[in-house]
Formats: C-alpha cells, sequence, structure tokens
C-alpha cells in the first residue's frame, strides 16, 4: 500500500494570518507519525503557511489555472504555486465543478499544468445523491475520472468524495468508500499499468477524528481529504495520530 495521505482542505477559510498562528501551533504540537500530512490552503495563505508549518508537512493550493500564463486576470498559474514551494493542488473540486462549471475537459487541462510544473493534482471525483438513489455512482464516477484524467500522467491523487457526503455530517459507510476506491484503483491499473502501484486513493466526505482510521483501513483507501474538521489543529492531531 502506498503512504497514507491525510490531505487537509480549509476551503475559503481563515486569514493568512490565522493561517500563520495555526502553522506555529501545529508546528509545536505535531508529532509525526505514519502518515503524510498536506494543507490545501487559499493562495493568499500558502507562502506564510509554508514558513510556519513543521517541515516535513507539505502545503497545497486548492485550485489551479487551466493556462500557462498571460491574459487571464485573477488566476493563478502552477508556475506560480510551484514558485512558493507548494506541492500539491486539488482540481475538480465537486464544488469548482457546481459552482464554477468546471466540466472534466477543464479538470484535465488544469492537472495537466500542475504537473508540468511538478506539482501533484489531487483530483476529485465523486456523485450526488440523485446519481446514488439510482445505483449509478459507480459508472458515473469512473466516466468522471475518465474524463478528468484525459492526458493527465501517474504523477496523481485521485479524491474520491460523494457530494452528498460533503459537509453534511453523512458519511459514506467505510464499505461505500471500498467499493469505488477499488472500481477507482482497478481504472487506474487500466491506464497506468505498473504506474498506477504508487497512486494514492483519497476518501473524502466527512471524515473527522472517530472515523478516519477504520475508512483509511479498507484495502484500496489510501487516505482522507478533509474539509470540517481540517480547521482546529486538535482534530488534525487527533485524524494524524489515528492514522
Ligand atoms: P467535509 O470534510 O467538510 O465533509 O468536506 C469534504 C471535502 O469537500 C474535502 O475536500
Amino acid at each position: 500500500k502506498p503512504r497514507t495521505l491525510l490531505a487537509l482542505n480549509w476551503k475559503m477559510n481563515k486569514t493568512p494570518s490565522e493561517a500563520r498562528i495555526w502553522g506555529r501551533e501545529l508546528a509545536q504540537r505535531f508529532t509525526r507519525g505514519d502518515a503524510e500530512l498536506a494543507v490545501m490552503a487559499p493562495a493568499t495563505h500558502l507562502h506564510g503557511l509554508r514558513e510556519a508549518l513543521p517541515g516535513g508537512v507539505d502545503v497545497g493550493a486548492q485550485d489551479v489555472s487551466a493556462h500557462e500564463s498571460g491574459a487571464y486576470t485573477g488566476e493563478i498559474s502552477a508556475a506560480m504555486l510551484a514558485d512558493l514551494g507548494v506541492v500539491y493542488v486539488v482540481v475538480g473540486h465537486s464544488e469548482r465543478r457546481e459552482y464554477h462549471g468546471e466540466t472534466d475537459a477543464v479538470v484535465a487541462a488544469k492537472a495537466g499544468q500542475a504537473q508540468a510544473n511538478g506539482l501533484t493534482p489531487i483530483v476529485c471525483v465523486g456523485e450526488g445523491l440523485e446519481v446514488r438513489e439510482k445505483g449509478e455512482h459507480v459508472a458515473y464516477t469512473l466516466a468522471q475520472l475518465a474524463g478528468s484524467l484525459e492526458g493527465v500522467g501517474p504523477e496523481v491523487v485521485v479524491a474520491y468524495e460523494p457530494v452528498w457526503a460533503i459537509g453534511t455530517g453523512k458519511t459514506a459507510t467505510d464499505d461505500d468508500a471500498e467499493e469505488l476506491a477499488s472500481a477507482i484503483r482497478a481504472a487506474l491499473v487500466e491506464r497506468y499499468g505498473d504506474k498506477s502501484a504508487e497512486i494514492r486513493v483519497l476518501y473524502g466526505g466527512s471524515v473527522k477524528p472517530d472515523n478516519i482510521a477504520s475508512i483509511c483501513a479498507k484495502p484500496n483507501v489510501n487516505g482522507a481529504l478533509v474539509g470540517g474538521a481540517s480547521l482546529k489543529v486538535e482534530d488534525v492531531l487527533g485524524m494524524n495520530d489515528a492514522l
């Protein structure tokens, strides 16, 4: 099994000053566990947060432009993030797909830009409640994955986040997570062959200190992407210790 990744997604929370304080508090209290830890923060926070975090804890961004550079007002390129020492970037989060109309093709272009600049994209996929209720969640998610990985190399992390479990307190069962993680793993083996062995498949959706261990113990789940429970140092220490 590849090394477990505990990926925190702060979403649009905290100020840059609060992020630095958080990073320093983590640095004081953190002991390195078995899992790798990375914090996906708003772009404004990345520089200060990277300086405050303990060694070995990486920073990631939550989005990146699909374009290399040029006249794209307001956008942030993968090269800019790489220059800050950013390691990961989340692409295709369901909130970006839903509120910003990101298609699979846009997500794939963003992942490609990330890789071209040495960043590892965390490609998010997952079905909504309607799809789940029709029993079409596996086919839907795999189609989304195929579209989102078009032209993308194997240096990638995949996060399965069922939309109905995000921020709702309604966690998928361990077996629900494993069902999709194993289907995603099979698709990755088909796409990348032997190079798929190091790819981590994460679960996301209402993960917290008391459920992370059992989800991540599933054979095809290689970590978690955590929203709400990523904001307090206490919860992050709890999850880190549980892994
Ligand atoms: P919650 O952990 O708040 O459900 O959010 C999950 C998520 O969207 C992480 O990207």
